[in-house]
């Protein structure tokens, strides 16, 4: 949930996704992956709700976990159960404190969840996190209709009086400002609303876009001028990277292929506070298990309990094309990413427009790495669309959230990708 505490306006509009259903389905999902940070406020509220006197809490354990070695940095969480669910999920994957106060008494994260919430301009874009299953698998009713319900948890998030944050810088050198940032987010997402075009496709002819926006400098090329230059550009892509382009199966470099490993490795991994609590064994078979990444041969070491442990040269194998349901879900996944402004600034560790979208694109290979080694811990060389959807599940969990990726030597990996083109051959490497 990454919230600005600097809008001016009284009461932003919300800027919904119309491609994109939800509503919750009680998988308890949610409630096992995350670790709920309350605050001090929802802390005294589930204080008084006197859970010490309900025993259907396990073990009788407390409930709130304190964070923090100084009085200065202390904050709070829920605690966990020993399979590092909520300690309030329930054995039917409910929850306690909705089944018996209502709703309003969660705490605030999970009731935003898994709505995000990005300036843009005046307005706010909603976005969707890729975690939940049933936001992959599109269920429930059309987000857009559902603004009212949206609106009250959008009024708690925001702050009551705020100002409009400034733009995300468009690339590292040059800004452009909100209106025209919102022109090149607009231009970007109509990259993937043609279904006709292969999602590989639209991503190679995504990036030649965005290599033109880099090399480019805007001092003088602003308002009237920005729109015409970025008709320009998705012009000068259309000769170029035609929508029937063909895309050879290249191997990424080799050390595109480690850089990559490495990355995707990230976005595999499973960051619970039941892991985090297994301490220094944790981590050095961590380290152990980056140096195998690095190299890149033999069985590739199993991050979490749900991969079996396969050869790293079966992940390489061409899997034939995708399935016609998985090139679906990618293509909502962007468009919802796209406008919800969920790749860039203040969803995403304050990076530039480009260098977001390098980032978001990078989702692409690396979900279909994961979906090939879940595939292949079944004995399977093809994907089926249940693979791709628990492989998103896995990896969007990650995707804005774990600061790692917002770190200097993950940013220059993701940066190494694309200038070195390894980023184009990835994208077709794996979609194949
Ligand atoms: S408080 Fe309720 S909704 Fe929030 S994580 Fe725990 S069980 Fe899930």
């Amino acid at each position: 949930m990454y919230l600005s505490q600097r809008f001016s306006m009284p009461s932003p509009q919300l800027k919904l996704p119309t491609i994109q259903n939800w509503n919750c389905h009680n998988c308890g999902g949610c409630c096992k992956q995350h670790q709920i940070e309350i605050t001090l406020e929802e802390k005294e509220r589930i204080e008084k709700q006197r859970w010490e006197e309900d025993d259907s809490i396990p073990g009788g354990k407390p409930v709130i976990v304190k964070m923090g070695l100084t009085p200065a940095s202390q904050r709070y969480r829920l605690a966990h159960q020993e399979d590092g669910s909520c300690i309030f999920l329930n054995e039917q994957g409910l929850c306690r404190i909705h089944a018996k106060f209502g709703e309003p008494a969660k705490p605030l994260a999970c009731q935003v969840y898994p709505y995000a919430f990005h300036p843009a301009g005046n307005d706010v874009a909603v976005s969707l996190r890729f975690s939940c299953p049933s936001v992959v698998s599109n269920l429930g009713e059309r987000v857009d209709r559902q603004e009212a319900a949206i609106r009250k948890i959008a009024n708690q998030v925001l702050p009551k009086r705020y100002q409009t944050p400034p733009a995300p810088k468009l690339t590292a050198r040059e800004s452009v400002g909100w209106p025209d940032t919102l022109k090149a987010v607009t231009a970007l997402s109509r990259f993937f609303a043609d279904k006709e075009i292969p999602v590989q496709t639209s991503l190679i002819r995504a990036l030649g876009w965005m290599e033109l926006i880099e090399q480019s400098r805007f001092s003088i090329i602003q308002g009237e001028r920005f729109t015409e230059f970025l008709e320009l550009i998705t012009q000068a892509v259309d000769q170029e990277l035609p929508p029937d382009l063909e895309l050879p199966r290249t191997p990424p470099g080799r050390l595109g292929g480690i850089q990559f490993r490495l990355l995707a490795a990230q976005y595999a991994r499973k960051d619970t506070h039941a892991e985090a609590a297994k301490g220094l064994g944790r981590r050095m078979s961590l380290l152990m298990s980056a140096l195998k990444f690095t190299r890149g041969k033999g069985e590739v070491p199993p991050l979490q309990e749900r991969f079996k442990s396969v050869p790293f040269a079966a992940l390489e194998e061409p899997f034939g094309p995708l399935p016609e349901e998985s090139e679906k879900l990618f293509s909502r996944y962007f468009r919802v990413k796209i406008q919800g402004l969920h790749f860039l600034g203040a969803a995403y560790y304050d990076i530039p427009f480009v260098e977001g979208f390098y980032h978001l694109t990078l989702m692409f290979p690396s979900i279909l790495w994961i979906a090939r080694w879940i595939a292949a811990g079944e004995g399977r060389t093809a994907l089926t669309a249940e693979d791709v959807n628990e492989a998103m599940t896995i990896a969007d969990h990650h995707h804005g959230y774990s600061p790692v990726f917002g770190m200097p030597h993950f940013r220059s990996r993701v940066k190494t990708l694309s200038r070195s083109g390894d980023l184009k051959k990835l994208i077709s490497w794996y979609g194949q």
